[in-house]
């Protein structure tokens, strides 16, 4: 008799090396969780290290903290954990502010190391929609000229036009993993830098920021990090550009001698050069708690994980929907495949919905398209067996 999808799911499951990381969260055994890409769960250690930040780091010691409890240096510090997640040495990456910020840091600073002569910058035409708005407005203010393009056609339009070209390392709609390596190279070779967008792939696969020659990326800490709901992005400057590197939001943090008070800006040496006002510390330290959870973690096997979970998921949704109710979206080549699975889907809003209230939790990008993300660190092949079956059971409910 041949092994039933669910016995499968059990095999794989007790052979799993990465199993014992899920009782590190905060989840309940009746929810299948895959909107980890989306917001990541709570560390369980998570509240009792910010109810001491806020008791006795704030309550007690007030402003000695920023000395005492290591307040004022957390941007760079909890940069250089996540560091060697993205393939960084230390002193690379500085944590603060949105995303959304630091595509504008990223991208006006790239313009300005390398768009004296270069009148383009190169934006991925499929990105996540505020990458595309801020590049759009630093380039007005650069002087730069926007060209959307497809990651796929990036190396032949790169030209010696090109300042910069900003990439989605994974598309957040279809979970399509760019070639980052290949891509990088290409635009080197034509005099451009690569500005990288690592919101959907820090924490599900490695990235080589290093390795590969990447010259400035940005990122969000609360997808695949569990920094928590809008904990602060990060910003990479590869040590090579930082003496070049000119903000286009010199604050005070980000001064040579802060507390000098000086009329002058100097920027500090080194990514810290990428801070700008005041951190936001309890988000921060929330943030720096659940980097907890990746002592003794190799990407490489979170990657490993990932692709087995989304190769099991899509076998399992192949098995239980009937043919044509589910079209994936998502690349079958591992090379081209993030964490996630999407799937576009008649009547995609009331499925997800229905999904939800049977406590399978992923989510919707409209029109069309149900997405699943898979957190190696806590969901498992029984969750990826149980939201296939789920998915079918929703399906067969409800008129295609
Ligand atoms: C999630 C995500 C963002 C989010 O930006 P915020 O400033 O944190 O709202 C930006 N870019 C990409 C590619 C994302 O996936």
């Amino acid at each position: 008799m041949s092994e039933s999808y669910e016995e499968k799911a059990a095999r794989l499951d007790a052979a799993d090396e990465l199993a014992k990381y899920r009782e590190k969260f905060a989840l309940d055994a009746g929810t299948v969780y895959l909107d980890g890409n989306s917001l990541g769960a709570l560390p369980a250690h998570v509240p009792a290290r910010m109810a001491d930040v806020i008791t006795r780091e704030w309550g007690e010691l007030r402003i000695r903290s920023w000395d005492e409890s290591g307040w004022w240096t957390a941007p760079e510090r909890i940069g250089d954990r996540i560091a060697p997640i993205v393939g960084a040495a230390p002193g690379q990456i500085v944590v603060g502010d949105s995303t959304s910020v630091n595509v504008f840091k990223a991208v006006v600073a790239a313009a300005r190391i390398n768009g004296d002569d270069r009148d383009e910058i190169l934006v991925d035409a499929t990105t996540f929609p505020t990458d595309g708005y801020i590049a759009q407005s630093a380039a007005r203010m650069t002087g730069h000229e926007i060209v959307a393009c497809d990651p796929a056609d990036m190396a032949d339009a790169v030209s010696d036009r090109t300042a910069l070209a900003l990439v989605n390392h994974v598309d957040y709609r279809t979970g399509r993993l760019q070639d980052l390596p290949g891509l990088t190279a290409a635009l080197h070779a034509a005099g451009a830098l690569a500005v990288w967008d690592l919101c959907h792939s820090a924490g599900a696969l490695p990235v080589g920021l290093d390795a590969h020659g990447v010259d400035l990326a940005v990122g969000c800490t609360y997808k695949y990090l569990n920094g928590g709901p809008g904990s602060p992005a990060y910003l990479y400057v590869a040590e090579r550009h930082q003496a070049a590197f000119d903000s286009p939001l010199p604050g005070w943090n980000s001064h040579a001698d802060p507390f000098a008070m000086t009329p002058g800006y100097e920027a500090a040496a080194g990514a810290v050069r990428g801070r700008v006002g005041t951190p936001d510390i309890l988000s921060m330290l929330a943030l720096e708690a659940a980097l907890d959870v990746w002592d003794g973690v190799a990407i490489e096997d979170i990657r490993a994980k990932s692709l087995a979970l989304t190769d099991f998921f899509l076998e399992c949704v192949r098995a239980y929907v009937p043919a044509g109710r589910v079209v994936s979206v998502t690349p079958d080549a591992h090379g081209e495949r993030g964490s996630q699975a999407a799937l576009s889907c008649e009547n995609a809003p009331a499925v997800m919905a229905e999904l939800i209230k049977r406590g399978v939790v992923g989510d919707l990008r409209r029109p069309d398209v149900l997405r699943f993300g898979f957190t190696p660190l806590y969901v498992g092949f029984a969750d990826a067996e149980k939201a296939a079956r789920v998915l079918a059971e929703v399906l067969a409910d409800l008129p295609a």
